[in-house]
């Protein structure tokens, strides 16, 4: 089963995110618009957050609606800002009530430091709830040796490092070798093609999943890094499929 581990739903803005052959970037993204992308590059299932440089309503709307009327193909994220006060609630909600899977963090889109405690309210709530956290791993604020720090405090946390600290993936991959709850996440990541085998041999198996951002990125193209990568056909089954689908419990 092939799992992409980073997708998003919510309102798309052609001027900001430009455009690719038959790839329309104006308007909502849904969870339709996500089956037929999943369909079209052969991927089963997918992880979906909500869309936008802030946690939108539309966005969260979106994936709400289709985890529940896509139950066998998609599972989905809430969206928290640790400077709104509600937004543990929320996820506990979002949880509990609405069937979603886990929590997205992006310190650089919120503005707020990876390692700073404002998030721990967030992450307590994840933790009781025994879901995993993904978090933006790149700009400042979102650099891995901060998100290190998060991943210290709260070691019975899954934390998730979505883009693989991007050019700082040697910073990420030395965090991941320190923290045995830090599981690393190819989405956009431009050398993932190289360092699959490095991040199997030296952090773990168990610790890499494939992900591609999509819409803002094409899945065809992060599908791509992983397939020329040096992974074994075993190897890439857990990276693109495997993993994620056993940290989220999916059966
Ligand atoms: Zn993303």
């Amino acid at each position: 089963m092939r799992i992409d581990a980073h997708t998003h739903l919510g309102e798309c803005d052609r001027t900001y995110y430009g455009q690719a052959k038959n790839w329309d970037m104006s308007g909502y993204f849904t969870a339709a618009d996500l089956i037929a992308l999943l369909d079209e590059v052969e991927v089963d299932a997918a992880l979906c957050f909500p869309l936008g440089t802030r946690a939108s309503d539309a966005g969260l709307r979106l994936v709400i609606e289709g985890v529940q009327k896509y139950p066998d193909r998609l599972r989905g994220f809430y969206w928290g800002n640790p400077h709104d006060p509600a937004a543990p609630g929320e996820l506990e909600k979002c949880v509990r009530e609405y069937g979603l899977s886990g929590l997205k963090l992006h310190p650089t889109s919120d503005s707020w430091m990876a390692g700073h405690p404002m998030a721990d309210p967030l992450m307590h709530k994840a933790e009781e709830l025994g879901v995993p956290v993904t978090i933006h791993s790149h700009q400042p604020g979102s650099q891995p040796a901060l998100i290190g720090e998060l991943a210290t405090r709260f070691p019975k946390v899954t934390v998730i490092m979505a883009h693989m600290g991007m050019h700082h993936y040697r910073d990420a991959m030395y965090v991941a070798s320190k923290e045995p709850n830090v599981v690393l996440e190819t989405a956009v990541q431009p050398w993932a093609h190289r360092m699959a085998r490095d991040v199997v041999d030296r952090i773990g198996l168990d610790r890499l999943v494939w992900g591609s951002d999509a819409p803002l990125h094409h899945p065809t193209v992060e599908k791509a890094k992983i397939e020329v990568s040096a992974l074994t056909d075993a190897e890439r089954d857990a990276v693109m499929g495997g993993n994620i689908a056993r940290i989220l419990n999916w059966t």
